[in-house]
């Protein structure tokens, strides 16, 4: 009983998991699944985490010091796309209309959480800007409080970099995440995108 329910509380600490459910997969582990069976998911586990590398460059997931999108020859070095996170980055690559590069902040900025600028990668991003590479930064945070605060905070942080400053559309539904998008929504919200300075400039 004590390894049941042990296990059960591991289950119960990722997302969406409830105590319920954790005491259905553990007994579903330890009584249905073979021992091999259990062993591999055991080390996808372990393994996974042990190996588990940022690229240095867009901070990424890599199993080396750059990830698979920064060593591919044919991605475009001109164009940044910013996104939170990595789940946000999955959600475009799953469309593959994408051909630039991104960039991972690690979050977004969140006074409630206490996420402030220094929680996330904006220096790094400034870095790989004054390189001189890039034409275009596209800012793919969504229009929730912390996505729009966030975009504003960088469009300013980045003004400076001389480089276009881009916005995917606000053709995404507010407080959406673009994990839960469809890709044809992901994809008219980049191409869609509109440039931050324009109106400012004139304005
Ligand atoms: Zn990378």
């Amino acid at each position: 009983m004590k390894l049941l329910t042990h296990l059960a509380e591991q289950f119960n600490k990722l997302p969406g998991v409830g105590p319920k459910t954790a005491l259905r997969l553990a007994h579903h582990v330890l009584f249905s699944m073979t021992p091999e069976d259990v062993n591999v998911f055991a080390a996808a586990l372990t393994d996974g985490k042990r190996r588990l590398q940022t690229c240095r460059t867009c901070f990424s997931i890599a199993d080396g010091d750059d990830c698979a999108i920064c060593k591919n020859p044919n991605r475009d070095t001109g164009v940044i796309l910013v996104v939170a996170d990595i789940r946000d980055l999955l959600a475009v690559e799953e469309t593959g209309m994408f051909k630039g590069r991104y960039h991972v902040l690690g979050g977004l900025l969140s006074p409630m959480q206490r996420i402030g600028p220094d929680k996330l990668r904006i220096g790094e991003l400034r870095e790989r800007l004054k390189a001189g590479q890039v034409r275009e930064v596209i800012l793919g945070t969504v229009p929730t409080a912390e996505g729009e605060v966030t975009a504003h905070y960088l469009m300013d942080k980045l003004r400076d970099c001389g480089v276009k400053i881009t916005r995917i559309s606000a053709g995404i539904p507010v407080g959406g995440s673009l994990e839960y998008m469809d890709a044809m929504t992901v994809t008219r919200a980049i191409l869609n995108r509109q440039d931050m300075r324009a109106g400012q400039e004139q304005g």
